[in-house]
């Protein structure tokens, strides 16, 4: 477009030095002026010829010498202005009336004189119900063309377009009008390379440029070192500046001599141009260019305000799916599970036709979406990326090949790390759209290395498509799932701290009752073998005066008492066992179940239990002094509560994948009625009186329970009343 350069030459071209060119064009003349007594520091060649014979020989002479009047009028301008100076100036010099602009630099006063304009007082009404216009168009490519023709009709140029970058610089012409039959640019795309660097720089500094002609003869400004600053001319907001004769090159090579751009910037960043045209040489005085410049702020103001209310609008709209989804999701016990469940809403949610969520190793894939394998490999890939915490991109095969393996369903990817620590994800992707860009010309067609600095010299259309891309992802979705991030985070940490608060009451109440045992254990002990000692000195000294009657009695004390100190030793034991920490490692149970046998061989051998083990126990990561400690509970269990004729117990376990192992104690005897079930397992709860079936305390199953629990499992029981019971447990969560 502007400024253009191919692709082989960029780097050449980057760094044309293109705001010191040393000349200036033709259709004006400039001095630098010293501030005090306007002494002329550089002139431009064309003075005297410019601006009349007066002015051969400027350099090193004052202005007042030249030009009296002008002298005064800008010594006037000076003195009234403050950093900003008002510009332009009319001013007669001799019988010609010119429009100066001024403006003061480290090298002096720079003073551009172009022929005067019209009043423009005509073009400010015009301006006005062009913005009226403006103001009023339905949609964008109203606007634009609404723009361009005022544009046209203020200028006269011939083709008018309306040229706006990409993200990557590229350029389209989004809308044109044209007022004479040369060729339309609608639509097609320019290379990034068009418009170099620092001319994109120039172009957001200054909002227009003007090339009257685009084969006229640069004009010197002499000397070529400023005396201020000892270096050349800077003349980045010189509007006369002299411009690149690759780019002069470039315009006569589409068949332009007259070329201008309004520089449309938005929020600060150049959002595009207003490009005009014209075959013939074409000058526009100063009052017009201001208009145009004008009109150009105002064009960036409207489009900025719209980009704006577009962006508004899709995050109210985001935002009431978003709640709506949030009110779902936080009524739910498993936010994750609530996301799979609200699938539809996900994929609204994000506009996107597949996504997954991938929580513990586990992927869950909705919609349309890659293979499971696939989005495993691409996690995997995820977690070496910044994420931080989002990444979008409208073409992840670009930054991800494997992604072009997956084109149809995932060109697009929005991912957002759920946790800072752990690799959560949740994935969107986007399909496949196939596009074709039209280009003014081939963008990269290869380069001779050989061919010297050179615009390129075609400009017929050339189609690329372009495969392997979305839609991109806007601003109102990306901010969606960083929120929707937040707030899944902020759901999960509720859930955390209520579980927290109700560990920490358990806690609590473990322990009151842990010190009541303990206590309650210690005191009673000291009491009771008093009384066990007072016992026995009176059945010594005091047993020939006691009748029959006082000697049951004394015995039934005596039980009491030992029973009083088994229940003491018991509570004891279970407050031990509440106080001990897990220590879980790898423990064979089938040796651990051994040793408990071989500790009980006496009592089974007596009551004539045969010991069942149909399958080999596991190795497994528990507590062995604790694990030991249930077996040994349930197996004496099993072998106390039997009066069957023939005796046995069976200790073995389940394996199902996906599950815990499920160890078991079976037996075939007294069984246990449904009823007891849940009893069974509480603190002194016994079914039978304390000497049936030689019984315990009540404390075996509760010790167990703990036991199981405090290593994550559960502990139930299955029992057909006189038939047998069987135990089950696990060590293990589910
Ligand atoms: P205890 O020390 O009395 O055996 P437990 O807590 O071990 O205490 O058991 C509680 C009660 O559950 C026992 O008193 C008994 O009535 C019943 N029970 C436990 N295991 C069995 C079993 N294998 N068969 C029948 N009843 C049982």
């Amino acid at each position: 477009m502007n400024e253009l350069v191919t692709t082989a030459q960029l780097d050449g071209c980057s760094r044309e030095p293109i705001h010191i060119p040393g000349s200036i064009q033709p259709h004006g003349a400039l001095l630098v002026l010293s501030e005090d007594g306007l002494t002329c520091l550089q002139a431009s060649a064309n003075c005297a010829e410019f601006l009349g014979g007066e002015f051969a020989d400027i350099v090193g002479r004052t202005l007042s010498d030249a030009a009296p009047a002008a002298a005064a009028a800008i010594m006037q301008a000076l003195a009234a202005a403050g950093a900003v100076l008002p510009s332009p100036i009319t001013l007669a010099i001799g019988q010609k009336r010119f429009d100066v602009s001024l403006h003061r630099t480290a090298a002096g006063v720079i003073a551009e004189f172009e022929a005067a304009g019209p009043d423009n007082a005509y073009f400010h009404r015009h301006l006005q119900h062009a913005l009226a216009d403006l103001k009023s168009a339905p949609d964008p490519k109203t606007l634009y063309q609404r723009a361009l023709s005022f544009v046209s009709q203020l200028t006269g140029f011939e083709r008018v377009m309306m040229y706006r970058f990409d993200v990557d610089w590229h350029g389209q012409v989004v809308a044109e009008h044209l007022s004479a039959p040369v060729e339309s640019y609608d639509g097609l795309h320019f290379p990034a390379t068009d418009i170099p660097t620092q001319a994109r720089e120039l172009y957001s500094k200054s909002w227009l440029r003007l090339i009257p002609s685009s084969s006229y003869k640069p004009v010197r400004v002499e000397p070529a070192a400023n005396p201020c600053t000892g270096k050349p001319l800077d003349m980045s907001f010189v509007s006369l500046r002299s411009v690149s004769p690759i780019h002069l090159e470039y315009l006569r090579n589409m068949d332009v001599a007259a070329s201008m751009s309004i520089s449309l910037i938005v929020e600060g960043r150049l959002w595009g141009l207003i490009a005009c045209h014209h075959r013939t040489p074409r000058v526009l005085p100063f009052a017009i260019r201001a208009v145009c410049e004008i009109f150009g702020q105002v064009v960036s103001f409207e489009i900025g305000a719209r980009q704006e209310a577009e962006l508004l609008s899709q995050f109210v709209q985001a935002k009431e799916i978003q709640s709506q989804f949030f009110d779902v999701i936080a009524g739910e016990q498993n936010v994750l599970d609530a996301l799979v469940k609200y699938t539809p809403q996900l994929l609204a949610f994000m506009g996107a036709g597949g996504a997954a969520i991938h929580v513990n190793q586990e992927t869950t894939l909705l919609g349309e979406t890659p293979s499971a394998e696939q989005v495993a490999a691409l996690v995997m890939w995820l977690q070496t990326q910044e994420l931080n915490p989002t990444l979008a991109t409208d073409a992840l095969s670009q930054q991800y090949p494997p992604a072009s393996a997956f084109h149809a369903v995932g060109s697009g990817l929005l991912a957002v790390k759920l946790s800072p620590v752990e690799p959560h994800y949740l994935l969107w992707f986007r399909p496949e759209v196939i596009r074709t860009v039209t280009w003014a010309g081939q963008p990269d067609k290869p380069a001779d290395p050989n061919e010297r600095l050179n615009p390129r010299k075609s400009f017929a259309a050339w189609q690329q498509k372009v495969m392997g891309q979305a839609r991109p992802w806007g601003e109102a979705e990306r901010k969606g799932a960083r929120e929707l991030r937040l707030a899944i985070n902020a759901l999960v940490l509720r859930r955390t701290q209520t579980l927290l608060s109700e560990n920490m009451e358990l806690e609590r109440r473990n322990t009151d009752l842990n010190s009541f045992a303990y206590i309650a254990a210690h005191d009673l002990r000291e009491p009771l073998r008093g009384l066990q000692n007072h016992l026995v000195f009176m059945r010594e000294d005091h047993s020939p005066e006691l009748s029959t009657e006082a000697l049951r009695k004394l015995s039934t004390m005596e039980s009491l008492v030992v029973l009083s100190k088994e229940l003491i030793d018991t509570l004891n034991h279970y407050s031990h066992i509440g106080r001990i920490e897990i220590a879980a490692h790898d423990v064979n149970v089938g040796t651990l179940v051994d040793d408990v046998l071989l500790s009980l061989a006496g009592t089974i051998r007596e009551k004539g239990v045969e010991v069942r083990r149909p399958k080999l126990l596991p190795t497994l990561a528990c507590d062995t002094v604790l694990t030991r400690e249930v077996f040994a509970n349930l197996i004496t269990n099993a072998v106390k509560y039997n009066d069957h004729e023939e005796k046995w117990i069976e200790i073995g376990c389940v394996e199902a994948p996906g599950d815990p192992v499920t160890f078991y104690v079976r037996d075939n005897g007294i069984g246990i009625r449904e009823k007891h079930f849940a009893d069974i397992f509480q603190m002194f709860r016994r079914l039978h009186a304390h000497e049936a079936y030689s019984g315990g305390t009540g404390a075996g199953l509760t010790i167990a329970k703990n036991i199981v629990e405090r290593h994550g499992g559960r502990i139930w029981v299955e029992s057909a009343f006189g038939q047998g019971t069987t135990f089950y447990f696990q060590l293990q969560p589910k």
